[in-house]
């Protein structure tokens, strides 16, 4: 039992920036339930249909820790459909489905609600219908890995309320197509009720405030006009005030918003200068920011952070570091704000670029995990950035495989974090071409823009455009918990080395120092021999490949 319940402490301490650890609760595959499947593949009932717009107006009742509202869901047919499956978790109720002027016929199966046209849609139109729903949603226990309503109040008393949805499902609190393959094409509309004296903050761009004053009510009226990832999405209630600025990048002026409660206004003027020199350096790496039309925004929430799309959420204590520490051990972690870094990395990775089944969230978390040594880079040089992505070496655990089984809403093993950022930084040194490295990760952002996508296609492109086969490469890190180990002999002037512990073909170039000089060699499992002119008296792995060298005794 010990065994268990140390790494979830461990790992609730030291992990966890928007990423569920679903595989201590994944068990084998023969465990998952029709529930799983369901939520987790593109079921036929799924893909008849193309979301293309989602228009949500949603109250929150704070008192009551209830939320009443509707989604209107546009889509298009891309087969003719009858059976159409909506994700809405309970305790919320659907109440009512309209389309046209009737109402449809509704039943529920768990998470899911099969929606039943009266004859069947045509293929290649455009259909829209609202969806009625309310109740008191599930209450988050620890955002942002447990999803749900968070009910709180601010240090003067007030309310402070959020969502979070990641891993479990933005279905936890709003009805939706509750997979990450269809992204609303023309984006969604958020609009939100509060009680007058309370601001809510979105997703996208503050369009207007109506104020009902008999009500007493205030409905913040929000729009993202781009694809956006249904866990992405989110509302933030509070004592909100808004300062911001603009930022000169790629794509022309990006308006940058912040919102935080009223008596943090000074520490977030302060600590937020983050946030455009974050913007800078990933500009530089990945790309111009992918949501320009939308806006960036930081939006304070009582919780630690997460990647909502365009409304980066932060609670990082107005402080460097992940809540004041430093995830590397090396003293560069204390440099940067850990989560508007990282979370804002996720623009890229994550919002951009979106996997289409949980099994394959590296590309969000290896990449953004990745993305803080780039930052590093760019604003304080190679050393530290090296140090830094070394350094965080020690919190991979190879426990399971990086990717998990697929189609049932699972993912892997945290270790998608710092193994998947090792093993990019790894392949940078494999390539050994720092313009063509920057070139394939501004390509992915550029040729991915806006889609959901596989590992395979990733992994594919980053091979294709670096000129070298990295499937073995991928093979082992993402798909295996070994590491590769070298194993060496030195003999006189010559050395003798091969590789243990790896997939079947696995030939990953190395960067070793013999003597102090550098050497390039590619072990493969059968023993190679290098020769060189004088005595060997060091041998030395380069450390940025992530493998063991270890010396063979005779
Ligand atoms: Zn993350």
């Amino acid at each position: 039992m010990r065994k268990l319940i140390i790494p979830f402490a461990i790992l609730f301490v030291l992990f966890g920036q928007g990423q569920i650890f679903s595989q201590y609760t994944a068990g084998k595959q023969s465990n998952f339930t029709k529930q799983d499947r369901l939520r987790g593949s593109i079921t036929p009932e799924r893909a008849w249909w193309d979301l293309l717009h989602y228009d949500l107006s949603l109250e929150f009742i704070p008192r009551k820790k209830q939320i009443k509202g509707s989604n209107v869901i546009a889509f298009k047919t891309l087969k003719p459909g009858k059976k159409m499956q909506l994700d809405l978790q309970p305790p919320l109720k659907i109440t009512n489905v309209i389309f046209g002027k009737g109402k449809l016929k509704f039943e529920r199966e768990g998470n899911v609600y099969w929606v039943y046209f009266k004859k069947p849609l045509k293929k290649g139109k455009k259909y829209k219908i609202e969806v009625f729903y309310e109740g008191k949603p599930t209450e988050s226990k620890n955002p942002p890995w447990s999803g749900g309503v968070s009910w709180k109040k601010d240090a003067l008393g007030e309310d402070f309320i959020a969502t979070t949805a990641q891993g479990i499902g933005a279905s936890i609190w709003w009805v939706n197509k509750d997979h990450g393959y269809d992204e609303p094409d023309n984006g969604m509309r958020i609009n939100i009720t509060v009680p007058e004296r309370l601001t809510a903050v979105s997703n996208g761009r503050l369009k207007k405030i109506e104020h009902d004053k008999a009500r007493k009510t205030r409905t913040f009226h929000w729009e993202v006009i781009n694809p956006i990832n249904n866990y992405g999405v989110n509302v933030n209630i509070g004592n909100y005030v808004h300062f911001g600025e603009k930022f000169k990048g790629e794509g022309g002026m990006l308006d940058m918003d912040y919102w935080v409660l009223a008596q943090d206004k000074e520490k977030a003027e302060k600590q937020f200068k983050e946030a455009p020199r974050t913007i800078k350096a990933f500009e530089y790496w990945f790309g111009k920011y992918p949501f320009y039309e939308d806006s960036y925004k930081l939006v304070e929430v009582p919780y630690l952070g997460m990647e909502h799309q365009s409304s980066v959420t932060y609670g990082n204590g107005f402080q460097n570091g992940y809540r004041g520490r430093d995830l590397s051990r090396t003293g560069v972690g204390l440099k940067f704000d850990f989560i508007i870094v990282h979370e804002s990395g996720h623009e890229w990775f994550g919002n951009n670029i979106s996997m289409i089944d949980s099994a394959d969230m590296w590309i969000h978390e290896g990449f953004t995990n990745y993305s803080e040594n780039l930052f590093v880079e760019y604003h304080f040089g190679k050393k530290d950035a090296e140090d830094y992505v070394i350094g965080t070496r020690r919190n991979i655990r190879n426990d399971q495989p990086i990717i998990a089984a697929y189609g049932v809403n699972k993912s892997g093993s945290s270790d998608m974090y710092y193994k998947g950022g090792n093993m990019l930084h790894t392949i940078r040194h494999v390539i050994n071409d720092d313009k063509k490295w920057r070139g394939i990760l501004r390509g992915l952002n550029k040729d991915f823009w806006h889609k959901t996508v596989t590992t395979k296609q990733i992994e594919n492109y980053i091979s294709k455009r670096a000129g070298i086969d990295l499937s073995k490469v991928f093979d082992q890190y993402l798909r295996t918990t070994k590491i590769p180990v070298l194993n060496y002999i030195i003999l006189g002037k010559e050395i003798k080395f091969h590789y243990e512990n790896v997939v079947k073909g696995f030939a990953m170039p190395l960067r070793v120092k013999i003597n102090g000089k550098d050497y390039s060699i590619t072990p493969n499992t059968n023993e190679q021999t290098l020769k060189v002119s004088d005595e060997i008296e060091t041998f030395k792995v380069d450390r940025n490949f992530y493998v063991k060298a270890k010396p063979i005794r005779c």
